[in-house]
């Protein structure tokens, strides 16, 4: 049941006044529930709680916490389909995504736990003591990472459960060892309390302390701000727009005590199609995009919104083709009349640029919040003197820029700014002949892709989902794959420590049998 209530810790609180309701984009009426903003006494009491929680929660075992992680999993499919109707209701997606993106997040959660049983993630690295070293004895050395302490995680918009309350962001801060207080996105206030109360149940279950986990209502940039710069929170996670983003990032870093900010935000994810993909394959490459940039309703991070292609009359064929399949392909609604108002700005924006020109636009009726796609051409000397049009216009819109030369095209991937992908559409032939380009996408990206759309981020190990500023913050992180847990540690070194006294991952016997780099070399052996 959905009480509009705040989870500080286990507990529901509502002592606010201010009150709001999410809002349902295919009736395009609000929900009816009504959602309480947390108060300041709230928020501080969730974080203190979180602290406390803390002080217990760092020394949980990988097995206790993973086991955490899997009674979450249990728990939010236990919600069945109520969940995922409030899912639809507040997002405006279909029946079949909210199926999927639970999958997904379920796998997430699942994924983080084997991880923590497996256990070497702690990257466990030793140098044992050498007394008799000349000229002077070295000291017995041993490290490992440990968690930052409580987590504040901005609920997304675009994925109200797999990077939203128990989505990655979350999962693999609890991985770490560090508690979460969710800021819950104010579209999906009703999906968040309803995952919020299977952690809250997991984490009853499992024993974990209370304030483990909170979740804060808020319509507002209030309680955010709040969370960010309360000195007890240690870290920050966010998904959303550049904007929000960067406004969470600069507050973190004015801090008295300054804390990493790991924002995943915008990207137009340029692909780059040569020339054999335009001679060979357009049919099938602008069939293929086409529908990559029109899934979600364009409301994916990894959409793709640039086309670079050299001038020709094969480039032009790709787009008559590109704007056939466009039309044929039925509008969809999108997460909430605000971003459905920020598309269409941001359309007619660019659209009114010098220079350019339409390609494809549905012209066709369709719903209230439903997002009419747009492809636009520009030469490639105005895309690189008009920045405007590098920015992201989150739905589906793309612009395909002509440029006169390969010299030109470099110049053009020079200038753009970081992002989470870059896809290249040709030959391996292409990707040696042109390797200058190869080279400057990659300098410019988070994941290079041949062949393939940008959309669809496996999760899994290998994946890297953050680039260069703007795409995130930090781009040496990822916010996706279980690679994210290292966002939420940082290395501790003990030296000359009793062996009794070590953490079980640097004992000399090594009783997790998790792998470690003793003495400059891999192994999952004991020190005899
Ligand atoms: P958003 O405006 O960035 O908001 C995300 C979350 O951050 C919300 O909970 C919001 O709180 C909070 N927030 C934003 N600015 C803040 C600030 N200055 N201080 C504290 N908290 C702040 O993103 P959105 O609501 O998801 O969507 C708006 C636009 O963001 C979209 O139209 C799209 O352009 C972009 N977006 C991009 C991506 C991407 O993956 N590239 C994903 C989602 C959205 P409140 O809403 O409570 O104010």
């Amino acid at each position: 049941m959905i009480t509009g209530k705040n989870y500080i810790g286990n507990n529901l609180s509502a002592v606010g006044s201010e009150i709001f309701k999410t809002f349902d984009p295919q009736q395009n009426q609000p929900n009816a529930w009504e959602f309480y903003e947390a108060t300041h006494d709230e928020i501080d009491q969730a974080v203190q709680l979180a602290h406390e929680a803390f002080q217990q929660y760092c020394f949980f075992s990988g097995i206790e916490k993973a086991q955490f992680l899997r009674t979450i999993a249990l728990e939010i499919e236990a919600l069945g389909d109520v969940l995922l109707s409030t899912y639809c209701k507040e997002s405006g997606l279909p029946q079949g995504r909210a199926i999927g993106e639970r999958g997904r997040t379920i796998a997430q959660l699942n994924a983080f736990a084997t991880l923590l049983e497996e256990g070497s993630w702690v990257d466990a690295t030793i140098d044992t003591a050498q007394p008799d070293r000349q000229p002077s004895p070295k000291v017995d050395l041993r490290k490992m990472l440990f968690p930052l302490g409580p987590i504040a995680v901005f609920g997304s918009s675009n994925f109200p459960f797999a990077f939203s309350t128990a989505g990655g962001d979350t999962a693999s801060a609890l991985a770490a060892g560090c508690p979460v207080i969710v800021k819950s996105h104010p579209m999906h206030a009703g999906t968040s309390e309803l995952v919020s109360s299977a952690i809250t149940i997991a984490a009853q279950k499992t024993g974990m302390p209370n304030g483990v986990f909170s979740n804060l209502n808020s319509k507002g940039i209030m309680v955010g701000q709040k969370l960010v710069i309360h000195p007890l929170i240690k870290g920050v996670g966010f998904t959303g727009s550049i904007k929000g983003g960067t406004a969470l990032y600069k507050l973190a870093n004015e801090r008295d005590e300054p804390i990493p900010v790991f924002a995943e935000m915008g990207s137009i994810n340029p692909v780059i199609v040569f020339s054999s993909a335009l001679k060979k394959e357009k049919e099938a490459w602008a069939t293929s995009y086409a529908n990559s940039m029109m899934l979600g309703a364009g409301q994916f991070c990894t959409n793709p919104g640039l086309i670079l292609g050299i001038k020709s009359e094969d480039l032009d064929r790709f787009m008559e083709v590109l704007g056939k399949a466009l039309e044929k392909l039925e509008p969809s609604c999108m997460l909430h009349p605000d971003i459905h108002t920020n598309f269409e700005n941001g359309k007619r924006t660019l659209s009114e640029q010098a220079d350019v020109s339409i390609v494809a636009e549905y012209r066709g009726d369709t719903n209230r919040n439903y997002a009419k796609q747009k492809v636009l051409k520009i030469d490639g000397a105005n895309f690189l003197s008009n920045t405007r049009l590098h920015q992201e216009v989150f739905g589906p819109f793309s612009i395909v820029v002509e440029c006169e030369s390969i010299r030109e095209l470099k110049q053009i991937i020079q200038k753009l700014d970081g992002q989470l992908t870059g896809t290249i559409l040709g030959s391996e032939n292409e990707i040696s002949e042109h390797s200058q380009i190869v080279n400057a996408l990659q300098n410019k990206v988070g994941r290079i892709i041949f062949n393939g759309v940008p959309t669809g981020v496996e999760v899994c190990p290998s994946m890297q989902h953050g680039g260069p500023f703007p795409a995130s913050t930090d781009s040496r992180f990822t916010s996706v794959g279980t690679s994210a847990i290292k966002r939420w540690v940082r290395p501790v070194s003990y030296q000359n420590w009793p062996n009794n006294a070590l953490p079980d991952e640097l004992k000399d016997e090594n009783p997790l049998r998790i792998m470690r780099l003793v003495n400059t070399i891999h192994t999952n052996a004991s020190i005899l």
